[in-house]
């Protein structure tokens, strides 16, 4: 039944082609962003592997709970505008996944679409696990039905992987984010060494996302503290790139 993404407007499904390029940063930002532009956002951290946004949200050991129609994500903010669903929620121990086989990764991942109460939502922003694998055509497959689907890139360099996957499962590109593109200096403030950022963009939400994100001293420490990089740096070339 649909009935749990029936007050979401839009889904944007955050992939990268390998792990540790910034994709649950990407994502993690990318929300932090919405929410600053008065949006209401979710997120569907199934990074079954390695979840990492609820350190990056502070919200690590937050319980959820279970409700008449379904899990109640968390939610990160006083003001109730993000919230948060997490397998790392559910594991007793962070690498008990790790172990796990598909067809337990299917069912998971299944259940954390159509059961999570996520209410009214401007977007449900789902970080997927790094890679193009089997878990992606399952999250693909479990959330097409429903809505439609934006993907959005997050790459060092090379980016044909994820475009690739996108092509063959029929997703729309709204963006390409090149991640560590350069270093944001914190004594000149000034970006350093960026390359040319080779990107594809499609019209299909009301924006799109498109851009590139420096190697940042200050991100780091951001989410390394669970702290609003955005909120702090709001003329960050993150935020400019996300919005
Ligand atoms: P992935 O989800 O692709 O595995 P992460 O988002 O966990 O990657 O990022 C890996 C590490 O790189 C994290 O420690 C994160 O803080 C750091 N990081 C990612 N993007 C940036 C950036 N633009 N500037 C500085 N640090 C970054």
């Amino acid at each position: 039944e649909p009935g749990n993404l029936a007050g979401v407007r839009h889904i944007i499904l955050v992939l990268s082609g390998k792990g540790g390029v910034g994709k649950s940063t990407i994502s993690t930002e990318l929300a932090l962003a919405l929410r600053h532009q008065g949006k209401k956002v979710g997120i569907l951290d199934v990074d079954l592997c390695g979840p990492s946004i609820p350190h990056m949200l502070h919200a690590q050991g937050k319980a959820v709970h279970q409700c008449d129609s379904g899990w109640v994500p968390v939610f990160v903010d006083q003001e109730q505008s993000i919230s948060l669903m997490s397998v790392g929620f559910l594991l007793e121990n962070p690498d008990e996944a790790v172990v796990w086989r598909g067809p337990k990764k299917h069912a998971l991942i299944k259940q954390f679409v159509s059961d999570v109460a996520w209410g009214e939502l401007d977007y449900l922003v789902v970080d997927t696990p790094p890679g193009t694998s089997d878990e992606h055509m399952a999250t693909v497959e479990a959330l097409r039905p429903y809505k439609p689907l934006g993907a959005l890139a997050v790459s060092i360099g090379d980016v044909r992987r994820e475009l690739t996957f996108c092509k063959k499962t029929g997703l729309q590109v709204i963006g390409v984010i090149e991640n560590m593109s350069g270093f944001a200096c914190p004594h000149c403030a000034v970006s350093l060494g960026r390359w040319p950022l080779s990107h594809v963009v499609s019209p299909f939400l009301a924006f799109v996302v498109t851009g590139s994100v420096p190697l940042d001293p200050q991100l780091t420490r951001s989410l390394e503290e669970g702290r609003d990089f955005i909120q702090e740096f709001p003329k960050s070339t993150a935020y400019s790139a996300l919005t």
